[in-house]
């Protein structure tokens, strides 16, 4: 028996899954590392935690199992995205800490950029607004910011890369400096039509192409891990960003089909096939994936608030004792009762990307309850993910497909069933909802043989269960035009 492993990196903890081969989950670990706030509005990592917690969860996997590197196929790499680190290529030591995508000390350089007019020239280039989250103006900050940075960047001495290209160069031993298209694409700087970082962009920001990874499929060769790491080589056949992993664990390989995850916030990616589309209602354009020598295109959404708003009813409300406890409260009523709930705890995200909205419950009256509050909090959810369906569907031709939820509040069957309700679309809950993991591991899969082909996946793939919409149309169109109504107040 032979396994795929996915190594998940994601903001808080590294882990890791070994998968069998009709993707079952054999083995997993899983290590948290520190966060470190050194500033308001500032948040870093120490990449060495980020490695040294990654290859720590690689061998724990492997010893649960008691298997060696000849039983592991391949090794596909999934990670939290557009985080920035520097490092000396001779040493393999980061030159400072690691730039965390939530990090928004590069705000103001972005205002001025937006000021100057720049907006759709990286929109038309990027697919991406100007945003402190990209990576682009992170490195441009550590060039201005760290000692003698440039310079050594200039001389070749340094290198850039997101987490995905930090764990490639420790695992190859410091053989391989390279990234993927979704990675890439999400850096402000890598042009996602040429797919060749932009020239233009680099000179804007000073930042010399010496050290910039080499892009690459997302399914496909990134070297041999050092043989000193686990006992003998294994190959790296597997690298994408962690929602274009999740897409790609949920099988959606057709224009149209679409996914969320219903996780701490909302991630909303549909597959838009061979052409990007530029949105007109605010949603980015990225890449979702190279492979096969093609590059595939996606429309992302993100709404800030989503499981997060069950842990505000648990921790600050304290309505419930745990987060599953919202479904039978949400039950015991069988409306919101004219409540509803807008969870702008920090702004608002797509579409309307409004930054200083905050929070409002709305529609209470005496006979509101406390079951009343926390439907209505699930039903935003359900509300925010309809806000980025509609936009979505606003900016393609073709028809969306179901959608496929995944994250941790997707085992809430109260907010699916209502999610297929509003959205007036199926929606499917897979067997494994761990689809950053199986993303990964069905990339890395693909290249090195252990999947055939994509229609051997999309059996591989298992639901769980299938919401199908059983709303009326008029109940629909009044609970929207509440949730709107209640929108515009909170603008
Ligand atoms: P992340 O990866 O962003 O940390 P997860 O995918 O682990 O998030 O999901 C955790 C989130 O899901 C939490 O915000 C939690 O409140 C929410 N959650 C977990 N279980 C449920 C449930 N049964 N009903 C509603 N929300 C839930």
């Amino acid at each position: 028996m032979r396994y795929i492993m996915a190594l998940d990196q994601g903001t808080t903890s590294s882990r890791c899954i070994l998968f069998d081969r009709e993707g079952n989950i054999a083995s997993s670990a899983q290590r948290e590392f520190r966060q470190y706030y050194p500033h308001p509005g500032y948040v870093e990592h120490d990449a060495l935690e980020i490695w040294d917690s990654q290859l720590t969860v690689a061998r724990e996997a492997m010893a649960r199992l008691g298997v060696t590197n000849r039983d592991i196929a391949a090794i596909g790499i999934t990670n939290q995205r557009e985080t920035t680190i520097v490092w000396d290529r001779k040493t393999g030591d980061p030159i400072c800490p690691a730039i965390v995508w939530q990090c928004r000390r590069t705000a103001d350089y972005c205002t001025q950029l937006e000021r100057e007019g720049l907006t759709n020239f990286f929109r038309d280039r990027t697919g991406l607004i100007i945003d402190p989250y990209f990576s682009g103006t992170k490195l441009r900050w550590i060039f201005e910011h760290v000692d003698g940075a440039y310079e050594r960047a200039c001389r070749g001495e340094l290198a850039f890369g997101t987490v995905d290209s930090w764990l490639i160069y420790r695992l190859t031993g410091g053989r391989v400096h390279a990234t993927d298209y979704t990675n890439a694409s999400r850096t402000l700087l890598f042009n996602i039509h040429t797919l060749d970082w932009d020239d233009e962009i680099l000179s804007l920001f000073s930042i010399p192409r010496a050290v910039l990874p080499e892009v690459r499929a997302s399914s496909g060769s990134f070297g041999q891990t050092d043989p000193a790491l686990f006992g003998g080589p294994i190959p790296i056949m597997g690298v994408a960003g962690d929602q274009h992993a999740a897409l790609f664990g949920q099988v959606c390989f057709q224009p149209g089909d679409v996914k969320n995850t219903y996780g701490t916030g909302g991630f909303l990616l549909m597959n838009t096939g061979d052409k990007p589309v530029r949105s007109t209602q605010n949603l980015l354009t990225t890449i979702a994936w190279g492979f096969d020598g093609r590059v595939t295109y996606a429309l992302e959404g993100s709404v800030f608030v989503a499981g997060a708003a069950i842990q505000w009813l648990r921790d600050e409300l304290k309505l419930i004792d745990s987060a599953p406890e919202s479904e039978y409260y949400a039950t015991r009523v069988d409306s919101s009762g004219g409540v509803y709930v807008v969870p702008a705890f920090t702004g608002l995200g797509a579409p309307y990307w409004n930054a200083y909205a905050r929070g409002a419950i709305l529609g209470i009256t005496r006979g509101t309850s406390r079951e009343h509050i926390i439907r209505a909090t699930l039903e935003s959810i359900a509300y925010q993910t309809e806000d980025v369906l509609r936009a979505m569907r606003g900016d393609v031709t073709f028809a969306l497909g179901s959608l496929r939820a995944d994250g941790g509040a997707s085992a809430n069957n109260f907010l699916m069933q209502f999610q297929a309700d509003i959205s007036n679309t199926s929606v499917i809950r897979p067997h494994c909802i761990e689809t950053t993991a199986l993303g990964a591991a069905y990339l890395a899969g693909l290249s090195s043989g252990y999947y055939r082909d994509l229609d051997e996946l999309s059996l591989v793939w298992q639901r769980d269960r299938e919401f199908a919409p059983q709303m009326e149309g008029n109940t629909r169109a009044v609970l929207l035009n509440g949730w709107h109504d209640a929108v515009r107040r909170v603008l």
